[in-house]
């Protein structure tokens, strides 16, 4: 599912990948874009995402830790999951036994931040509210525009030199072309103004 985030945030990001991660980011991203595009509701974009469009590239598979955790954004520093990643792929309910599915309730039921029933990450966004303020007034104050949106997307184009020219000149019109040249815009991932 798409991780909101400003491009405040995604700058931080992007300066730490290196090369090959920076071509999985935007792979990740494209793939993100094209299931916006043809999805038919939101209903068939989240399934998608989780069965076609898959983990984040800078999840370690192996570990199940973020590979630049203090490089990533805001959002998935407020979002706690009681649970192994495993738990996070698609069909993995599906393949547990019922006595596995009645411990994991019971798991959940006792385990603070969830939702005491059936979902283990508890997302905490309040806690980031002041996060968010700040990364807004310095896009007003540094750019005069603010642009938010996904984190793969944004992530891209934060390295992006033609898109980030224009951010800087405060010309939303323009950063929107720029992303549009890149075949990175959508109205739902990219919010420039
Ligand atoms: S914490 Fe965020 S950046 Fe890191 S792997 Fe997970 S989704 Fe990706």
């Amino acid at each position: 599912m798409p991780i909101r985030v400003s491009l405040a945030e995604a700058l931080i990001t992007a300066e730490a990948l290196d090369a090959a991660k920076a071509r999985a980011v935007e792979n990740h991203a494209r793939a993100a874009l094209a299931n916006a595009r043809t999805a038919r509701d939101d209903e068939e974009y989240v399934r998608r995402h989780r069965e076609e469009v898959g983990f984040c590239p800078l999840l370690d598979r192996n570990t199940g830790a973020c590979s630049e955790y203090d490089a990533r954004p805001t959002r998935c520093r407020d979002t706690f999951s009681a649970f192994p990643a495993r738990y996070c792929a698609s069909g993995t309910w599906e393949q547990m036994s019922r006595r596995e599915q009645d411990a994991y309730r019971r798991e959940v039921a006792r385990t603070p931040g969830t939702d005491g029933e059936l979902h283990f990450i508890a997302p905490l966004e309040h806690l980031s509210e002041p996060v968010w303020v700040a990364a807004a007034r310095a896009m007003r104050t540094s750019w005069g525009i603010e642009v938010w949106g996904d984190f793969w997307v944004l992530t891209t184009l934060a390295r992006d030199p033609a898109f980030m020219a224009r951010v800087s000149a405060g010309d939303a019109r323009g950063a929107w072309r720029s992303a549009q040249s890149r075949g990175l815009a959508h109205r739902d991932l990219l919010e420039v103004g």
